[in-house]
């Protein structure tokens, strides 16, 4: 068989090729749909490409791009991947701390940025000193007078124009192509490389019949962001099948979601349970049915049975339960409406893992446990699109199961789950200290080291409460310094204006004479969240 390699660049020439006069809408704030299409994105892609290369940017080097969901953002992040550099896609909703984090751990030789996100990026300049080139998203009208950025550039005049003569170059299909900065416990977020083989060979997994379905036929509408690779992989399963792309900007308001979905005839979206949940109250108060929806697949935290008992109400729409993370794209664990039916606990399950996605249950000393549908454990993967190293990052995150040592390991997912005989798991629990907030992360850590600066906080920890609408939020647990006077909810709540956003901050601060702790001396959060739901039960 020829040798040729599974890039991004031969998904962007198929898609321009065989598909280039199908639809790529970027929808703005207003709602109003900017149309082009999968040849204009190639074309654009290449001038990225080329741009880079009149820069100087050596093969293999980091590009940064900051911004929302547009089809500026996926011609930037394609058309540096696939020309053999890596393009990291910096998550906006992170701090900017984490994100000089990113651009550094990466050495990110170049920056792209929304003209919104400037200010920050100016702000930020001063420690990140491998940039060289900062671009901002637009044409020159829309650069300020004065910048901090002595190198700023808008990109319009950086791509000028498409060399018909200029071809991709050959790159190693092994070659990070994409990287994205994931939640860890600590708060510093760790990077995710993922090759140009294994996001082709996920995209192409997604597309099948018993994951998306999707085909030519359809037109999708991805509900993540692009920053994460729940947004990313649907883009390049959309290009490699040769769907129609509808990108919204996040945040759209659920009427100007629904009006969008019914104008632009969506036939597949997927999303966090609260944006599907947004999505339905705004339909229950009249705004325009989505009347070509097929399939809505729902992902990135659990979905609650009430929403599915909603969904199902949507006539002959199929429902899909998605499983996955950004160390191992998503869908890599699929329900379908047939499987979704709650357990004894009230959960619906993630559902079966996908060709490529091997799932294993292990105990605390990494022993396997049976797939009988009660014993949980911790859920560890397998695949040749399963993460095996974090940017910059000598130790590896994967494990032996059962001592095996003629394995090449499996990454531990952070969640507790069971699998039933049938192969289908269910996610019970998740061992990793961070809290599901919408489609986002909240780290644990750092709300408590916030509670600490208050000098009456002896120790602090945070918990999950369920939320109908987000899913989770934040619950703060004090034990207070014996002898000072005790501060109330709202002075200890006040700690955190001006320190998080504001979806991040805790609903309420609760003090307990103590944590109930593991014998390892950590906090038992497992049990603290018990002990919580009784008392405020
Ligand atoms: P991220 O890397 O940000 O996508 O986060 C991945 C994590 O999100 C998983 O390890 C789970 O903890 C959670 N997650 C994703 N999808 C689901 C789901 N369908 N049900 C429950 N948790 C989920």
């Amino acid at each position: 068989m020829m040798r040729l390699p599974l890039d991004l660049a031969s998904l962007l020439r198929h898609a321009a090729r065989e598909h280039g006069d199908q639809e790529v809408i970027t929808v703005d704030a207003s709602g109003q749909g900017h149309r082009s299409n999968w040849a204009t994105l190639e074309r654009r892609a290449r001038t990225w490409a080329q741009a880079w290369q009149r820069l100087g940017l050596p093969a293999g080097s980091t590009v940064a791009v900051l911004g929302w969901h547009a089809q500026g953002l996926l011609e930037a992040v394609l058309g540096t991947a696939a020309c053999g550099l890596k393009a990291l896609t910096l998550n906006p909703r992170q701090f900017p701390e984490q994100l000089i984090h990113a651009v550094n751990r990466c050495q990110a030789q170049a920056l792209v940025v929304d003209p919104m996100m400037l200010p920050l990026v100016e702000a930020m300049q001063l420690q990140m000193p491998s940039v060289a080139h900062y671009l901002q998203f637009g044409g020159p009208e829309a650069l300020p007078q004065r910048s901090e950025l002595q190198t700023l550039m808008d990109s319009a005049s950086l791509l000028g124009f498409d060399d018909p003569d200029w071809r991709w170059p050959p790159v190693d299909e092994h070659q990070p192509a994409l990287l994205s900065f994931t939640a860890t416990s600590s708060g510093w977020p760790r990077g995710v490389p993922t090759s140009h083989r294994a996001a082709m060979l996920q995209a192409m997994a997604a597309a099948l019949p018993d994951a998306y379905a999707l085909s030519r036929g359809d037109t999708v509408m991805p509900l993540l962001p692009i920053s994460h690779s729940g947004g990313w992989a649907l883009c390049l399963c959309a290009a490699l099948v040769g769907a129609r792309l509808v990108l919204v900007p996040p945040g759209l308001p659920a009427t100007k979601l629904a009006q969008c979905m019914a104008q632009e005839g969506v036939t597949m979206a997927a999303g966090p349970p609260n944006i599907w949940q947004a999505l339905l109250d705004a339909l229950d108060a009249g705004a325009p049915w989505p009347m070509h929806m097929e399939r809505a697949a729902v992902g990135a935290a659990a979905f609650p049975p009430l929403l599915l008992e909603r969904l199902r109400q949507w006539p002959g729409l199929k429902l899909l339960h998605t499983w996955g993370m950004n160390e191992v794209a998503p869908p890599a664990l699929v329900a379908h409406d047939a499987m979704l039916r709650a357990g004894l606990d009230g959960r619906l399950p993630q559902g079966r893992a996908v060709f490529g996605v091997e799932v294993a249950l292990a105990d605390d000393a990494l022993r396997s446990l049976p797939r009988d549908g009660s014993t949980e454990g911790q859920l560890l993967v397998r695949g040749p699109w399963v993460l095996d190293a974090y940017v910059g990052e000598a130790k590896s995150p994967l494990v032996r199961l059962d001592g095996r040592k003629d394995e090449a390991g499996w990454l531990p997912t952070g969640d507790i789950a069971r699998i039933s005989p049938a192969g289908v798991v269910t996610i019970t629990d998740r061992r990793k200290d961070l809290i599901r907030c919408g489609g986002e992360w909240i780290s644990a850590q750092q709300l408590e080291a916030i509670a600490l600066l208050h000098p009456a906080v002896l120790e602090a920890a945070v918990i999950a409460r369920h939320d109908a609408e987000l899913g989770e939020r934040p619950l703060l647990i004090v034990v207070l310094r014996p002898g000072v006077e005790a501060p109330d909810a709202d002075t200890l709540l006040a700690l955190y204006t001006d320190r998080v956003p504001d979806w991040q901050r805790p609903t309420g601060a609760l003090p307990v004479p103590e944590l109930p702790r593991l014998h390892t001396g950590e906090v038992d959060k497992r049990d603290l969240r018990a002990l919580i739901e009784a008392l405020l039960d």
